[in-house]
C-alpha cells in the first residue's frame, strides 16, 4: 500500500535490460530471455540465500527449461511438407540438422534434464575443465562426445558465465573435434558483462543465450549479485 492507500504496483523489469548490461552494450551474438516480471520473480527466488535446496532445484529448472526452448529457437529450419489427417497438405518446417548437448562438469550437468525434457533421447556429451595449478589456465581433464559430433549442432551447457575461461576452453575443444563455431549455441543462466565480452570477442559467430546479465565479478570471480556457487546450491546445500 502507498501512503494514500492506493495499492503500489510491483516494480516492472526495465526493458533496457534486453539490450544493455550495467557495464555497456550487449554483443550482437548475445541473446537474453525476455526480461519479464515472471522471469525476474524466478531469479529472485534462486538468488535468495535463504531459498531451500528443493526450491532452488525447482525454480532453476524452470529457468533452464525457458533457456533451452530459446536455444532451440536459434536452430535453422528447412521447409517440410506433411499431409494432415484431413488429407490436406501442410507446408511447414522441420529442424535442418541433428543436435546434441554438451555439459561442462559439474554444474552444467544440472541443465541436461531440461534439455532431455524438450528433446527426447538427445545425445549428451560431457567435458571437465579445471584450473591448472601450475599455469593457472583452464585445462581439459576429460571429454566424451557423440562420435558424430562434428555433424551436429551443439548446445553447450554451463549455468554461470563468470570470467569465460572454462567456456572458451570448452569451445576450443569442440572446435578441435570438428564442430564449426557457428554450430555451437552456449546456454547459461547468469552472465557477467566481462565474461560475455571476452567470450564473444573470441567467438563472434557463436550465439550465447543467457537468462540474465549481472553487474560484474568480485575478487574471487563470483558473479555479483549472482546466486553464489551454483553447484553447491544445487547438489550440496
Ligand atoms: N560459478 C558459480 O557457481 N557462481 C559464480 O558466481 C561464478 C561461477
Amino acid at each position: 500500500m502507498s501512503t494514500n492507500g492506493a495499492p503500489v504496483p510491483p516494480p516492472q523489469p526495465s526493458l533496457s535490460k534486453t539490450t544493455a548490461s550495467s557495464n555497456g552494450t550487449v554483443p550482437p551474438s548475445v541473446f537474453t530471455l525476455p526480461q519479464t516480471a515472471q522471469l525476474e520473480a524466478l531469479y529472485t527466488i534462486i538468488r535468495d540465500k535463504d531459498t531451500s535446496r528443493g526450491d532452488f532445484l525447482f525454480y532453476s529448472d524452470r529457468i533452464i527449461r525457458l533457456l533451452v526452448e530459446e536455444g532451440l529457437n536459434h536452430l535453422p529450419v528447412v521447409k517440410k511438407t506433411v499431409t494432415t489427417p484431413t488429407g490436406s497438405t501442410y507446408v511447414g518446417v522441420g529442424f535442418e540438422g541433428k543436435i546434441c548437448g554438451v555439459s561442462i562438469l559439474r554444474a552444467g550437468e544440472a541443465m541436461e534434464a531440461g534439455l532431455r525434457e524438450v528433446c527426447r533421447s538427445v545425445r549428451i556429451g560431457k567435458i571437465l575443465i579445471q584450473r591448472d595449478e601450475e599455469t593457472t589456465q583452464p585445462k581439459l581433464f576429460y571429454s566424451k562426445f557423440p562420435q558424430d559430433i562434428a555433424k551436429r549442432y551443439v548446445l553447450l551447457l554451463d549455468p554461470m558465465l563468470a570470467t569465460g575461461g572454462s567456456a572458451i576452453k570448452a569451445v576450443d575443444v569442440l572446435m578441435e573435434n570438428g564442430v564449426p563455431e557457428d554450430r555451437i549455441i552456449f546456454i547459461n543462466l547468469i552472465s557477467s558483462p566481462e565474461g560475455l565480452r571476452t567470450f564473444s570477442e573470441k567467438f563472434p559467430r557463436l550465439k550465447v543465450i543467457t537468462g540474465w546479465i549481472d553487474q560484474g565479478l568480485n575478487e574471487k570471480a563470483y558473479i555479483i549479485p549472482g546466486l553464489g556457487d551454483f553447484g553447491e546450491r544445487r547438489y550440496c546445500e
